[in-house]
């Protein structure tokens, strides 16, 4: 049996087809249960007893479930309890702009970044879309407010569970669904070129963010092993081709690790690497972890990487730092209840 909010709007149009029943139905559903927020199908009282019954037999409601939660001012974190026992995290932000959530895409993550913590655990499994969706209605309900953006940055390698996340994608980008918008929904790879050139098929607006960290490859093979398998020059060619064939302007996100990645030699290799590209630069200031042999940059260096890259005719940004003080910051999440 499937989870319901696993499920698309268009495959359950296509369920009640090939059950002889009008594809409004599916319609139907989705508001009962994206709006109206009902927990069961006998709640969905414009639907025939029959059909409710036929639901009840093809799909369950089974949760996620919010096993603990943290919170400091403008951050909190909830760890989820799945069905098999595993856990995950996501974390809510309050932006002036609005709520995000910044959701795992899975149980550990096989990339195996050197100074990331939720590497830690290799993968241990996908999540399916329905634990992806069920983050973000869990935390909603828990607040009682609406989010209004999906970052997909928490534990897992988005692209390396893409099918799972491509419905997760059209599930709540869907008008009917959550209907968040897709230039609010941010995907985040370390770089798996077949899965960039699959997204640009997609035909989504959404944002991509590729995790580059280093401006050549013999950096790049030390602190990321995907670089081995996933060249610097391919990657910054996909990239290319992603924002012309899309229209869409890539984030860069480049996370400043003292005396590894931020001196300003490095500073003027990253110009130069993206040069003409359309593409605007995070600068990420590190959150330490457990790796302690990465050491966050200090303020100093990172506005003069800031700087560099200015004057080379690049957009740049520092990241605001979100919820350190409780380990919710960027990769600090992890599959596994910790106690403090
Ligand atoms: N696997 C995806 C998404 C998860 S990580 C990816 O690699 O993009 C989200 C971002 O946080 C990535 O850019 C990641 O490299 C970065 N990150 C990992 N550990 C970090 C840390 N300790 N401090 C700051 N950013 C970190």
């Amino acid at each position: 049996m499937k989870n319901i909010y696993g499920i698309k709007r268009k495959d359950l149009e296509e369920y009640f087809l090939s059950n002889g029943e009008k594809k409004y139905k599916a319609l139907q559903v989705f508001e009962w249960l994206y709006e109206k927020k009902v927990k069961s199908f006998k709640e969905m009282s414009n639907i025939k007893k029959e059909i409710q019954e036929e639901l009840e037999k093809n799909f369950t409601f089974d949760k996620i479930k919010i096993a603990k939660k943290q919170e400091d001012k403008l951050t909190k974190k909830y760890l989820f309890k799945l069905h098999d026992d595993n856990f995950v995290e996501a974390v809510l932000m309050m932006h002036d702009y609005g709520l995000s959530v910044c959701v795992s895409s899975e149980v550990g993550c096989n990339m195996g970044c050197k100074f990331c913590e939720s590497g830690r655990l290799k993968k241990v499994r996908n999540l399916e879309s329905y634990e992806m969706v069920e983050q973000i209605l869990l935390i909603e309900e828990d607040i009682k407010k609406r989010i209004s953006s999906v970052v997909i940055m928490g534990i897992g390698e988005p692209l390396d569970n893409y099918d799972n996340v491509m419905d997760f994608i059209r599930i709540i980008n869907d008008a009917k669904g959550l209907a968040i918008g897709a230039r609010h929904i941010t995907v985040s790879t370390c770089g798996i070129i077949p899965k960039i050139k699959d997204l640009i098929k997609e035909e989504l607006q959404i944002n991509l963010a590729i995790s580059l960290h280093a401006p050549n490859n013999s950096l790049r093979d030390k602190i990321m092993p995907i670089n081995k398998a996933y060249k610097l020059k391919d990657l910054i060619q996909t990239i290319k081709e992603y924002s012309e064939k899309t229209n869409r302007r890539v984030t860069i996100e480049y996370v400043m690790l003292k005396g590894v990645n931020d001196n300003v030699t490095q500073a003027q290799e990253l110009a130069s690497l993206l040069k003409g590209l359309n593409v605007y630069v995070n600068l990420i200031p590190y959150n330490e972890t457990s790796h302690i042999e990465f050491k966050k940059s200090s303020y100093d260096d990172i506005v003069k990487f800031y700087d560099i890259l200015k004057k080379n005719g690049l957009t740049v940004t520092t990241r605001k730092e979100f919820g350190s003080k409780i380990d919710a910051a960027c990769g600090q999440l992890r599959s596994k209840e910790v106690i403090k």
